[in-house]
């Protein structure tokens, strides 16, 4: 089986090299030649955990190469995905631009039958869309397969998730397109993965569906958390509880500074777009969308609000905030729509300096903070002489740092934990004037 994977970033690189372990032969093409010149260095350009030794093992055994010549690899696969880029545009619809390239660039070199699978996420139709750009430009006697395969992969997991998914889904037309991606697939298939096998706009729509339900579970219990605070309930015991009943399942009720990242935000858009436009209002959409943006903001009032300090223009002037945490979630370097950007933006406009640190995400937010903010080497660095520390991803290393050493290193010890992960009693106890999200 010979694939090719066009678009190699998180997705992309990720679905070639796993595809490479289970013995196919993958052509991993990008537009972006310094990408695709660091990856034939052997050097990863994301940071996903496992995903350097799988490249390296399939690339050194020789089933995985880069190029970008889009034209030698559609040409030489029997295979091959769009895993490009689907952003939002201003109006909250998916920016479809690079699917359409990437399917202009299919049709023109076209040699034989193909099967072109969409893992990029789409809004229903557009498997029809990229079949009509084909047609167009390849002619009515080519012959040629859509099919979509959404991904359900989740960054700083990707790897585990893509070998072992919960399900796989294929929307296509044709049995021998199923049978094609049955084969792509046969490892997961004989190990008795489930397969969803559908129409191309079930399965479009699948994928959307399944993203805007987890933004809604973490914004439920996001509000959850937020009414624990003024009752005086505790929002973990609440989320354990509900968790125990098989019907809700306890993943995803973690509560927190609001959900960001490459998919979350842009697909809930995308999903009300899809159905403002077909006459629909997608009111509790539209709804986990708008709470989780004043859930960004309301982290900023709880901080305010723990160092007793009015809103308005410069009210942090002379103040210095550590942020720990960048990323949008621990594990990756991904800095898309972080909370952290809300966050530290709010801190900066109210006149604060900000001293950040981020295992892996610090070269990400340059591009969002430029030298607005002091990028420091390490978490004992960022804390010193600074007036609150706010904790807003969850990486490991943070969750057991020598608190005392963080205080004495303060210049006051406020801290705002936006990820749950100290005890609020010990953190008092130590002499933290401590804040977190919907807990006593
Ligand atoms: P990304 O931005 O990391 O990577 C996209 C890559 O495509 C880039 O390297 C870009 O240079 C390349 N590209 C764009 N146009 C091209 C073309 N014509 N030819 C070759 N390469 C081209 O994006 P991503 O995070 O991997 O997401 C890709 C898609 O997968 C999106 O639709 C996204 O919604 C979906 N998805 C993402 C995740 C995730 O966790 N990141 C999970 C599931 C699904």
């Amino acid at each position: 089986m010979r694939i090719a994977v066009i678009g190699t970033g998180y997705v992309g690189l990720v679905t070639g090299a796993c595809l490479a372990e289970f013995g196919m032969f993958v052509t991993c093409v990008d537009i972006d030649e310094k990408k695709i010149e660091r990856l034939k260095r052997g050097e990863i350009p994301i940071y996903e955990p496992g995903l350097d030794d799988i490249v390296a093992k399939n690339v050194k055994e020789g089933r995985l190469t880069f190029t970008t010549n889009t034209a030698e690899a559609v040409k030489n696969n029997l295979v091959v995905f769009i895993a490009v880029g689907t952003p939002s545009s201003d109006d909250g619809s998916a920016d479809l631009r690079y699917v359409d390239q990437a399917a202009r660039d299919i049709a023109q070199n076209l040699n034989g039958y193909k099967v072109i699978v969409n893992k990029s996420t789409v809004p229903v139709g557009t498997g029809q869309r990229v079949k009509n750009i084909i047609r167009s430009i390849a002619g009515e006697k080519v012959r040629f397969d859509v099919v979509s395969n959404p991904e359900f992969l989740r960054e700083g997991a990707a790897v585990n998730d893509f070998l072992r998914p919960d399900r796989i889904v294929i929307g296509a037309e044709s049995e021998e397109a199923i049978a094609i991606m049955k084969d792509v697939y046969s490892a997961h298939y004989l190990n008795e993965a489930p397969f969803v096998i559908t129409n191309i706009e079930t399965a479009e729509m699948i994928k959307y569906a399944s993203n805007a339900f987890l933004a809604l579970k973490v914004t439920f219990i996001n509000e959850v958390a937020n009414l624990c605070e003024y009752v005086g309930a505790d929002v973990h015991k609440v989320a354990k509880a509900m968790g125990m009943d098989g019907r809700i399942g306890p993943k995803f009720l973690h509560p927190g500074p609001g959900y960001g990242g490459s998919c979350f935000p842009k697909d809930t858009r995308a999903l009300s777009y899809i159905a403002r436009s077909n006459g629909y209002t997608f009111q509790i959409v539209d709804t986990v969308i708008k709470v989780n943006e004043e859930q960004k903001l309301r982290m900023v009032d709880k901080i305010l609000k723990l160092m007793n300090i009015e809103k308005k223009d410069g009210a942090l002037k002379g103040l210095r905030f550590a942020i720990l945490g960048l990323a949008f979630k621990p594990n990756t370097d991904d800095m898309r729509e972080s909370p952290s950007i809300t966050i530290v933006n709010e801190l900066l406009n109210m006149g604060a300096e900000v001293n950040a640190f981020d295992p892996e995400a610090m070269e990400n937010a340059k591009e969002f903070f430029g030298d607005r903010i002091c990028y420091c080497k390490g978490e004992y660095e960022a804390v010193k002489d600074t007036d609150c520390l706010v904790i807003v991803t969850e990486w490991n290393q943070f969750r057991k740092l020598d608190m005392e050493k963080i205080k004495s290193l303060m210049r006051r010890a406020n801290l705002a934990d936006l990820r749950n992960i100290y005890e609020p009693s010990k953190m008092k106890a130590l002499g933290f004037n401590y804040t977190s999200v919907g807990r006593l």
